[in-house]
C-alpha cells in the first residue's frame, strides 16, 4: 500500500506544494511546529532514511538545502533547523522548521493555519527559490 506521502506526490492527496523535480518533492507540514515548517521527500518510498541509496539521500540533501534557503528569504528566523524522525509516517522525510529557539524543533507546540495562510506561504517560499 501507497504510504500517505506517496498518495501527496501523486496527487490523489492534497499538499501545499512548494516544489518538485525528477526525485523529490517538498510540501509544507499540515501540523507545523511553526509558520514554513516543510517536508523534503524523495518520490521513491522507502520508510527509513538511512535506508536510501546514498545518491538519493545525497540529492535529499541537495534538495532540501535549496528548499531551506529559500524559507530562510521569506520567513524572518533565526536560522532553519532540519530533523529527521519518521516515526509518524513511514516515508523517509527532512523536517525544515523555521525556528527561533530549541523549543520550535520540539514538536510538542504546534500553530493554525488557514487553508489560505498555507497556499499564500506556499507561493512565498516558491517565488524565493
Ligand atoms: P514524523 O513521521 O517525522 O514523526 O512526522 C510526520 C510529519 O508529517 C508530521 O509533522 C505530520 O504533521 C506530517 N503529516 C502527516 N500527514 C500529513 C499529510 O497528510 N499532509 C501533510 N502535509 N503533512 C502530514
Amino acid at each position: 500500500m501507497s504510504s500517505i506521502f506517496s498518495k501527496i506526490i501523486k496527487g490523489e492527496i492534497p499538499s501545499y506544494k512548494i516544489v518538485e523535480d525528477d526525485n523529490y518533492f517538498a510540501f509544507l507540514d499540515i501540523n507545523p511546529n511553526a509558520k514554513g515548517h516543510t517536508l523534503c521527500i524523495p518520490k521513491v518510498e522507502v520508510d527509513r532514511i538511512f535506508d536510501l541509496d546514498e545518491e538519493v539521500y545525497m540529492g535529499l540533501m541537495q534538495f532540501s538545502r535549496k528548499v531551506a534557503v529559500a524559507i530562510e528569504k521569506t520567513i524572518p528566523c533565526n536560522r532553519v533547523g532540519l530533523s529527521v524522525i519518521g516515526l509518524e509516517v513511514p516515508h523517509a522525510h527532512v523536517h525544515l522548521i523555521p525556528i527561533e529557539s530549541m523549543d520550535d524543533m520540539r514538536f510538542i507546540s504546534k500553530v493554525k493555519m488557514t487553508k489560505e495562510e498555507f497556499e499564500d506561504l506556499a507561493e512565498a517560499i516558491r517565488s524565493n527559490l
